[in-house]
């Protein structure tokens, strides 16, 4: 297998942050135009082995410093999804926390509306599907969580299916936003969480009782059978982003990545970038890791979209358009 035929192949993305994927160009471009040296903008990227998930997340203070206005949300928006349709992502969940965008002023209901404006600017211009999830953040309290959620869910914006948790989970484990979650529930939206990253299996399990129904990364599991079980059993897919859960030392190397345990376990997984910029990778460098660590082959890669178009938040119009496309364009790949 090539780069050049796994760039090719249509794509399907669950976990991706909107300020981590900003593609550099982009931020320094946005940094000099608030008179910033754009050099500065080169902290955005992580190093390849970070101390943990927070020296990771470091890294995001000098990319959220450029995205306060509505102009460079819409911007940021269009751009991180025309990088993704460069290499043939035909479905995208872009998510984004409303409430670290207002450092300037700008409201829930403001950030909402740029991103989903460029959203609807890229996806007019470009054939992919992209719908918006709504990340609650750990480090804010639960009564500003709970207040984000019942307004993501006032404003109704047609682009956002759903909602997720981010954040430190090591500091602010998932009972911290129990109740903001239980709400979130009761608004009817579809859930994904961040659980799992900092080695605990049992936060993966928390997460499915607040409602999860895909957990960001989960791979946590991978040492506790009784976990896995249970989300092989409720039917929940483990959102991994390869890159991102080494630097974070979730996983200690590709030694011990879970691809190949989860696959023959059969629990549900999809692979991401999680953070393009930040993690520096593309959808293709992380199916080429997989290939070149867990020996994936193109029957997976066509197996593992459609397992993640199945489990996607997107109305059923859009999957079964999308499942089509992706049929179609492998059938020039996987015979
Ligand atoms: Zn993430």
């Amino acid at each position: 297998m090539n780069r050049a035929d796994v760039h090719k192949l249509p794509k399907v993305e669950l976990h991706s942050h909107l300020d981590g994927s900003v593609p550099m160009e982009v931020l320094m471009e946005m940094a000099e135009e608030k008179g910033w040296p754009k050099e500065m903008m080169k902290e955005a990227v992580a190093p390849a082995d970070c101390e943990d998930l927070k020296d990771y997340l470091s890294g995001f203070d000098v990319i959220l410093s450029v995205l306060q206005s509505e102009k460079n949300l819409e911007r940021a928006a269009y751009a991180v999804i025309k990088e993704a349709h460069k290499e043939n992502v035909k479905y995208m969940e872009l998510r984004f926390g409303p409430l670290l965008h207002q450092a300037e002023g700008l409201t829930t209901k403001e950030t909402i509306r740029a991103v989903s404006k460029g959203v609807k600017n890229a996806t007019e211009d470009f054939p992919i599907a992209v719908n918006i999830l709504i990340c609650a953040l750990r480090n804010y309290s639960e009564e500003e969580n709970t207040e984000l959620f019942r307004e993501v869910h006032d404003i109704a914006d047609e682009c956002v299916v759903g909602i997720d948790v981010a954040g430190d989970e090591a500091r602010y484990p998932n009972e911290c936003v129990a109740s903001a979650l239980s709400e979130a529930k009761t608004l009817g939206f579809q859930m994904t969480i961040h659980s799992g990253e900092c080695g605990c299996a049992n936060s993966v399990l928390t997460a499915m009782h607040l409602g999860a129904t895909r957990i960001g990364h989960g791979v946590a599991v991978k040492d506790d059978p009784e976990a896995m079980q249970k989300v092989k059993e409720g039917n929940v897919l483990l959102e991994l982003c390869p890159t991102s859960n080494i630097q974070t030392r979730a996983v200690s190397g590709w030694d011990a990545y879970p691809l190949r345990q989860f696959l023959d376990e059969g629990v549900a997984v999809s692979i991401n970038t999680d953070n393009r910029t930040v993690s520096n990778t593309t959808l293709t460098d992380e199916w080429m890791l997989c290939i070149e660590h867990c020996q994936v082959t193109y029957q997976e890669i066509k197996d593992l979209s459609l397992t993640a178009m199945k489990h996607s938040f997107a109305n059923a119009e859009v999957k079964a358009s999308v499942t089509s496309t992706i049929e179609e364009q492998f059938d020039h790949y996987v015979k």
